[in-house]
């Protein structure tokens, strides 16, 4: 485990951030409310005002961490890097909305996405957060401890063949190399619009499997691909080590997660047929 909280000390602040953004979200339940910008983020996004308010609701929580001693580095989406603490190791990786279009638009399916690491690349990622906003399930990875969905262990189906697979990121023009290379091995494309729930849905074998069309930041899958994986699910990040895909605001991948090994090969050569993928 990470120097610094509990695994259970971490899961108390990110469900406190939680009950506060239902709260952001009731108290701006129109599309007009949630459609109001303020600037770029640290993660190349314009902001909205709601990305912010969800982030200092995270950000209150990481200060009480801190007032209690514990050190560590912050990389948000909106706020960039933020460290508390001295010479902290820990790295806390947070999307306060992964998910921005459809919070905006009104449409449910979003997500808190936070990991915590005890370094700074993707295999060491210890704990994994989804909190999704439209059912309202939680799902966490602990590593070597395996998935749960609220509160209940879960693993990953052995795959049948690929029923349903979700595109991420579907940007048109991306769409149609992807399509011609999943023609005849998956049988529907769902188009969630967040990651983090695509990735964890995979690992609860909801879909066979998830791509992105356009690279993804850290933020988006650092949280997700624990869990999908403690589940048992397959993730690729372009073929990199997990120890080799860094923890930070630069990075950008093509990520892609399956029930089985077979269909992980399958959905990134959907990928690799991108023609300009960044
Ligand atoms: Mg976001």
């Amino acid at each position: 485990m990470p120097e610094g909280p509990s695994v259970e000390r971490w899961l108390q602040a990110f469900r406190r951030s939680v009950e506060k953004q239902k709260l952001i979200f009731e108290q701006h339940p129109t599309i007009e409310s949630r459609t109001a910008y303020e600037g770029i983020g640290e993660g190349g996004d314009n902001t909205l005002v709601i990305d912010r308010m969800c982030e200092d609701t995270v950000f209150a929580e990481l200060e009480t961490l801190a007032a209690e001693g514990h050190a560590f580095i912050a990389v948000s989406e909106e706020r960039g890097t933020v460290e508390f603490g001295d010479s902290p190791s820990t790295r806390v990786v947070i999307d306060p909305i992964d998910g921005s279009v459809n919070a905006r638009r009104m449409i449910p399916a979003h997500s808190l996405s936070i990991a915590v690491a005890s370094g700074d690349s993707m295999g060491e990622v210890a704990v994994g957060y989804v909190y999704e906003f439209g059912k309202g399930e939680e799902f966490v990875g602990v590593l070597g401890q395996g998935a749960r969905v609220d509160g209940v262990e879960f693993t990953t189906p052995e795959g049948d063949g690929m029923e349903l697979v979700a595109m991420e990121a579907g940007k048109p023009s991306r769409v149609i190399p992807v399509a011609e290379v999943l023609d005849g091995h998956a049988y529907r494309i769902r188009s969630p619009g967040s990651i983090a729930i695509s990735l964890s849905y995979v690992g609860a074998g909801r879909y066979d499997g998830m791509l992105t069309t356009r690279p993804c930041r850290s933020v988006d899958a650092a949280a997700a691909q624990l869990i999908a994986r403690e589940a048992g699910a397959f993730v690729a990040f372009e073929g990199l080590e997990l120890s080799n895909a860094p923890l930070d605001l630069e990075r950008r991948y093509q990520l892609a997660g399956a029930c089985t090994e077979g269909d992980l090969e399958i959905l990134s050569r959907a990928q690799a047929a991108i023609e300009n993928p960044a």
